[in-house]
């Protein structure tokens, strides 16, 4: 629960993921190992009601994820919703599914900025990532109608073993592709990625010359692209304030409605989480138990109990302190201050030559 006296902001952003299908089968994926079936998916009326609700809660933006997003048909339908509620909407897609008849109505619903995922410069590299052949040409040639019809453009890159000394090609290639802005986001170790991390960790060597890397095009490229760097925490001294702390941010609506502070929350087997199915998002945001789980400071055990960054990141990831530790008020054991820390000198000598593939 939060801490006596003090008020709960409202989330900014809010998370869709629309369906848990995709074309794509990125190995650092971090959908979860059982995905929601398409029958269990919430309705376009549903979905209509969510927008008005986290409207009305605060939410300022909403990003339509997935799986693929585009996978469902009444995406324009959505985003008609999303946009009619005045929320920002922000549409992640793989590019695969998405025609230029379809950014033509999706315009036409109100979308207002589109990101799209590259997986690497080289084009069959890029290809056997996704575990879809074709998808880097078709991925570039969706960038160019989106662009064309003056939507921002972002470019995801998720960074691994396979493309860590590609950023400079892939902050290139953003740029050749008129994006206005780059994510170099390092993997993050949950679902699929958790499953693949032997062969997706960087050494410790290829990590510290990619930070590196960041800041010199960060400042090559000043005023041309916006460079965001997400940092892989398991080399890191503190861990990241978790979605700027538990409960406190945003919040993620799953395929089948269950709403959780984070995508990766599920894994905590503890959690109860509530549906949009049977309550309003705010009631959701306020009273849900999995929402209160973690906020405030009275979960916390030594050493963040005590500890003065306490309030800077909150004691790192609940969902990383679990999978690694099997205790999710635990110090994520990232932190050196953690009795844990030492988990994480076996994790990254782990060396695995081969993905599995999500289905
Ligand atoms: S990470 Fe890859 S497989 Fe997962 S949803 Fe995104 S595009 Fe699909
Ligand atoms: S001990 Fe806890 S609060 Fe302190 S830096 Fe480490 S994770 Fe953060």
């Amino acid at each position: 629960m939060l801490d006596p006296g003090s008020v709960l902001p409202p989330p900014a952003g809010m998370l869709a993921e629309l369906t848990h299908r995709c074309p794509l089968a990125c190995p650092y994926c971090s959908n979860p190992l059982a995905l929601d079936p398409k029958a269990s998916e919430l309705d376009t009326a549903t979905w209509a009601r969510v927008m008005q609700e986290a409207a009305a809660l605060g939410v300022l933006h909403v990003h339509l994820s997935g799986g693929e997003p585009a996978a469902r048909l009444d995406l324009p339908e959505i985003t008609r919703a999303a946009h009619e509620a005045g929320l920002y909407t922000n549409l992640i897609t793989s590019g695969i599914g998405v025609t230029s008849q379809k950014l033509d109505t999706l315009k036409d619903a109100g979308l207002d900025h589109i990101q799209i995922s590259m997986q690497d410069v080289d084009e069959a590299s890029a290809d056997r990532i996704a575990g879809y052949q074709g998808a880097f040409k078709r991925k570039r040639a969706l960038a160019e109608e989106v662009v064309k019809r003056g939507f921002p453009l972002t470019i995801n890159a998720v960074i691994h073993r396979a493309n860590i000394e590609n950023i400079a090609g892939l902050v290139e290639m953003a740029l050749a592709m008129h994006a206005s802005r780059v994510e170099i986001a390092h993997a993050q170790y949950y679902g699929w990625a958790l499953k693949n991390r032997a062969a997706l960790m960087p050494s410790r060597e290829q990590v510290d010359h990619a930070v590196a890397e960041v800041e010199r095009l960060r400042a090559t490229h000043r005023g041309q692209i916006v460079i965001d760097a997400i940092v892989p925490d398991y080399y890191a001294r503190f861990p990241k304030p978790c979605m700027g702390g538990w409960g406190r941010r945003s919040l993620n609506v799953t395929p089948a409605g269950r709403v959780l502070p984070c995508h990766a929350a599920e894994v905590i087997p503890s959690l109860e989480f509530w549906s949009v199915r049977d309550h309003s998002l705010e009631d959701i945001w306020r009273n849900s138990p999995a929402f209160n789980a973690f906020r405030g400071e009275e979960w916390m055990q030594e050493p963040c109990r005590s500890c003065a960054r306490r309030d800077q990141d909150f004691g790192g990831c609940r969902c990383q302190a679990f999978l690694l530790t099997g205790n999710a008020r635990a110090a994520d054991p990232v932190c050196h201050l953690s009795p844990d820390h030492g988990l994480l000198a076996d994790f990254v000598e782990e060396r695995e030559p081969e993905y599995a593939y999500r289905a």
